[in-house]
């Protein structure tokens, strides 16, 4: 006989931790199972969105920017948020507090060094293999990552970067440097993403919008580049952090069946266009919380409503066509938009009038091909969308 639980979670990352401290919050009874292949915790990103002051993730919240720039060779725009303001939340701190807050519900495990291998619906219960044999489940949600060969996505957010601490007073720990000189040619945008803690420490990062998925590290030594042109004396880097996030995935996987479910990055979390997640996946894991202990069923991610669906496609079909403009579009978006327009349209879903307030900023040809011309095709060869 195999263990039984009521409910699996698949993946003890951000979306697995977000699910089952919600809920503990809500009060679930039933027994949960979280199983997460490493065996500890380390301190490997950092979350940052805009938000009001006050909201449920404050409490981890490690440093606030009311300031943020962004720039091109020949053009700064600087931003003060009113109600928004830049917060940054350390992986550790967040982890760290979800695991105190799963350790004090008895009915919740987190089982680490573990990894699922096969999902199938069996009728009445779903099987987990696991190389320490099988765990059968009434739920399981699944927020492993995708396959790569399986990920297609219109464009991927690639970067790489690392902690730095100088020995010359280097940062200004007011303004956080969201997309510093920015350049794009046809291989797509560049910029630099500098987060300052303090004059001599930041979280720097050279990111890359870029039309192929390619291996972040990739990345480093134009980073490092990039940091030896910005900075006078020596430098140290700590903590390295690289990623490679989906902007417009395609054929996204949704549950198979009623009983298994898909969240996280590996099914849309993240926004389309500008590849921020942190704040959709806490909403998501609030919802599916509130409706698994109230009427038992499983919730999506929700997809965004039909015109944000829209509104992003045509913008990344117009970013995929046009790479070499998009360093122009986003000078233009930051200069049009006030700051917490600006916050709301990268990290929370925008409302019609801001997307009209978006378009108006944009230059409208490009828009109207891509409306026209529909999205690319799937290059499935490439993992990529062909042109
Ligand atoms: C470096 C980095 C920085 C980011 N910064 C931001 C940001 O500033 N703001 C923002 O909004 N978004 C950001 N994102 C995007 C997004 O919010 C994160 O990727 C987020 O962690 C996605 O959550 P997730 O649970 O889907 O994936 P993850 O947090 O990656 O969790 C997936 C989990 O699945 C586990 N797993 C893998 N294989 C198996 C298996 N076989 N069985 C069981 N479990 C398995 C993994 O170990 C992992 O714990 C960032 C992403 C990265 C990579």
């Amino acid at each position: 006989m195999s263990e039984h639980v009521n409910l699996a979670i698949l993946g003890g990352g951000c979306a697995g931790l977000s699910l089952a401290r919600a809920l503990v919050d809500e009060a679930f009874s039933e027994r949960v199972i979280i199983i997460e292949p490493r065996r500890s915790y380390r301190h490997d990103r950092t979350w940052c969105f805009w938000a009001e002051a006050a909201h449920a993730h404050s409490g981890t919240v490690s440093k606030c920017w009311q300031r943020w720039q962004v720039s091109t060779a020949d053009q700064v725009i600087d931003h003060k948020g009113s109600r928004l303001s830049y917060q940054q939340i350390r992986s550790d701190d967040f982890y760290q507090a979800c695991l105190a807050t799963i350790a004090d519900a008895p009915n919740f495990e987190l089982r680490q060094g573990l990894h699922a291998e096969t999902v199938s619906d069996h009728g009445n219960q779903v099987m987990v293999e696991t190389e320490a044999g099988a765990i059968s489940a009434d739920f399981v949600i699944d927020t492993r990552p995708r396959p790569p060969h399986t990920d297609i996505a219109a464009l991927w957010q690639v970067f790489s970067g690392a902690e730095v601490e100088t020995e010359q007073p280097c940062f200004d720990p007011s303004t956080a440097g969201l997309m510093q000189n920015m350049t794009s040619d046809e291989g797509g945008l560049k910029f630099t993403y500098i987060l300052p803690t303090s004059a001599h420490q930041a979280l720097v990062q050279t990111t890359r919008f870029a039309l192929t998925r390619c291996p972040p590290d990739r990345l480093d030594d134009e980073f490092r580049s990039d940091l030896n042109a910005m900075i006078n004396g020596p430098v140290t880097l700590h903590r390295w952090e690289r990623g490679c996030l989906p902007m417009g995935q395609m054929e996204l996987w949704t549950g198979e069946s009623p009983r298994i479910m898909r969240a996280g990055q590996a099914a849309g979390a993240l926004r389309a266009s500008s590849g921020y997640g942190f704040l959709r996946i806490q909403a998501w894991a609030e919802a599916v919380a509130w409706d698994l202990v109230r009427e038992r069923t499983l919730v999506n991610h929700p997809p965004g409503s039909r015109i944000e669906q829209k509104m992003d496609a045509i913008f990344l079909a117009a970013l995929t066509r046009s790479p070499q403009a998009a360093s122009g579009w986003f000078a233009s978006l930051a200069d049009r938009l006030s700051a917490d327009e600006f916050g709301r349209f990268m990290s929370q879903s925008p409302s019609l009038d801001l997307w009209l307030k978006v378009i108006s900023a944009l230059p409208k040809a490009p828009f109207i091909r891509a409306l026209f011309n529909g999205f690319p095709e799937i290059d499935r060869a490439n993992h990529r969308v062909a042109l």
